[in-house]
């Protein structure tokens, strides 16, 4: 039988960002972490493009995905323009679950979730299904954003936090001069990360303590895994990570000088 997924909410962050809710026809196993990729069939092309599932498998049939309608340069993105004008009743047809951006069971490290943007989507599929087989996650969830009104799930994190489902919530928006009411931390995920978190957390993070995860921004992630490799720890054993797209690489290395 075809696998389709039908929209049937759209929760709208900003004009530009969204939770998308949408139901299965015939549900498929997934892991917190993992992705599907979405088929549209637009002026006569099959698009397809894949989107990390922020709900937790046990909310199945109903999947969610935290989603930017993003800009390619000047020309609007091909499928995220006609997603955020579709209608609920809207049907997608599904390629299976990929991805092995996952959680360790067997780690026992606390962990840092790195996120920028609609990279926080994975995380909270993760945190949700470990609140609820576990009581809690043993987590810090770092949130960039470059204003405020971005910070999708905010309500559901600083809930979490209050009751002791996670250790902290830190969302860090870039674009001060842009926020003025801003009261929280600025500066990107990744200059937080760099030795501010030690201060916010009290404590100095080490590969014995921590495990890092990074997810969003391919320029956020490759910072991270810099700033981490240099503090000796290893890829794809201390730091794993999910880009969600790839950039030339002159442009990531403006993006932060590390010291
Ligand atoms: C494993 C994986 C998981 C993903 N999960 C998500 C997700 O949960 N939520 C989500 O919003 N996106 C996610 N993406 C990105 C998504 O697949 C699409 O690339 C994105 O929605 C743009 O598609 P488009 O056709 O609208 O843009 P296109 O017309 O294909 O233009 C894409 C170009 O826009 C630029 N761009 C600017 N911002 C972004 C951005 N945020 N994402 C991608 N490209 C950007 C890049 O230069 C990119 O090459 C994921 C990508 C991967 C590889």
């Amino acid at each position: 039988m075809e696998s389709y997924i039908e929209l049937i909410e759209k929760e709208e962050i900003n004009p530009a960002l969204a939770i998308f809710k949408f139901k299965f026809n015939n549900p498929i196993n997934f892991k917190p972490g993992q992705y599907i990729t979405i088929i549209s069939n637009i002026d006569s092309n099959r698009i397809l493009r894949p989107y990390s599932i922020s709900s937790a498998p046990y909310q199945l049939p109903e999947i969610e995905f935290f989603i930017r309608k993003v800009k390619n340069g000047e020309k609007p993105g091909i499928f995220t323009s006609k997603l955020f004008e579709a209608k609920e009743g809207t049907r997608y047809e599904i390629l299976k679950v990929s991805g092995l951006f996952l959680l360790d069971e067997n780690d026992k490290r606390k962990k840092i979730f790195v996120s920028s943007g609609t990279g926080l989507g994975p995380y909270i599929s993760m945190i949700r299904q470990e609140i609820k087989d576990r009581g809690k996650c043993n987590c810090i969830i770092i949130h960039g954003v470059s204003h405020d009104y971005d910070l999708g799930y905010e309500k559901e994190l600083n809930r979490y936090e209050k009751e002791g489902k996670i250790i902290k919530y830190i969302p860090t928006v870039s674009r001060k001069e842009e926020n003025p009411e801003w009261k929280g931390e600025f500066g990107r995920a990744e200059t937080l990360m760099e030795d501010r978190i030690n201060k916010i957390l009290n404590e100095k993070i080490t590969k014995e303590n921590y495990v890092i995860y990074a997810c969003g921004h391919p320029g956020m992630i490759e910072n991270i895994v810099k700033i981490f490799k240099l503090k000796g720890f290893i890829e794809n054993k201390d730091i794993k990570f999910e880009k969600y797209w790839s950039q030339p690489k002159k442009i990531t290395e403006q993006r932060i000088q590390i010291k």
